[in-house]
């Protein structure tokens, strides 16, 4: 056996153990999981000729120390950057590690005044990484414009990271469960507190049970602000909802909720934008 080959065995087995130990099942690996596999494998030399290791005077000769990967965690990062490498990688929910292609972390300003929450990745966030850029998220990113705002200005993140799993064969989109939303939230809550938002936007009513844990019908609850640590919370219709339900009555609905929150954020509105899905807008 060569030498590299015997080093890739002894890198690899602890980990594939590690795997299979904690979670009772055969390991298997995303495709994010083999890109830091193939990323180490190039920045880390596999041998070392035996010639080199020989003229090599012993004081020089450095045992390197083997990285300790955590359990990823929100708690323990301090900026929005480590707290995306951490999720990038975390293990939490088995059954969707297995099944995504990528956690889908969040997009947009660090630093934004408004944050938008929706339920969880589609077929489209799962295979670009970017939340809300399937059919739902072009209505989204329309509504952002009509604010007065781009993508970059705002926030946009779900509270479940990871696409929820679909039986084998099955299309569409099944909603998080309770559960799984609630595993997730830390990395939520850590983003919420890194960015310092002045108003949030939950979408739908998943957004608003895995937010604020309300179970209220959203029919009900939107148009009206809730609180989620201090930070005002509007509640509203999904997009996709708006897309199933194309009357102008329930896109003014969404359209008034948005003006409510630009007056939370003290933003010039124009009188076209107050028409907006009126009978003159
Ligand atoms: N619906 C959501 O709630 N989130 C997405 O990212 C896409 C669709």
């Amino acid at each position: 056996m060569s030498d590299s080959f015997q080093q890739a065995l002894s890198d690899t087995l602890p980990i594939l153990k590690k795997i299979r130990g904690g979670f009772g099942t055969s390991p298997t690996a995303s495709l994010q999981a083999m890109e830091a596999l193939q990323s180490l494998a190039t920045r880390r030399p596999m041998s070392v000729s035996k010639e080199v290791v020989e003229k090599t005077p012993p004081s020089m000769v450095r045992e390197e120390p083997v990285p300790h990967r955590q359990e990823a965690n929100a708690t323990d990062s301090g900026t929005l950057a480590a707290l995306r490498e951490a999720a990038l990688v975390c293990t939490k929910c088995p059954h969707l590690v297995r099944s995504r292609t990528q956690v889908v972390f969040g997009v947009g300003n660090p630093k934004a005044e408004l944050l938008f929450v929706g339920e969880a990745p589609g077929a489209d966030e799962d295979e670009q990484g970017e939340p809300f850029v399937g059919k739902a998220g072009q209505l989204l990113t329309k509504i952002i414009q009509a604010m007065g705002f781009s993508r970059d200005d705002v926030y946009i993140a779900n509270v479940l990271k990871c696409r929820p799993d679909m039986p084998a064969g099955v299309s569409g989109n099944r909603k998080p469960k309770p559960e799984e939303m609630q595993t997730c939230l830390p990395w939520l809550e850590k983003q919420i507190a890194l960015i310092k938002p002045r108003a949030m936007v939950a979408l739908g009513a998943t957004a608003i049970e895995g937010l604020l844990g309300n179970t209220e019908p959203v029919g009900r609850l939107r148009g009206r602000w809730l609180d989620f640590q201090g930070i005002p919370v509007m509640t509203t219709y999904h997009p996709a909802y708006l897309l199933r339900n194309q009357s102008i009555t329930e896109k003014r609905k969404v359209w008034e909720d948005m003006l409510l929150v630009l007056e939370k954020l003290e933003k010039p509105i124009t009188e076209k934008q107050r028409q907006f899905f009126t009978k003159s807008g």
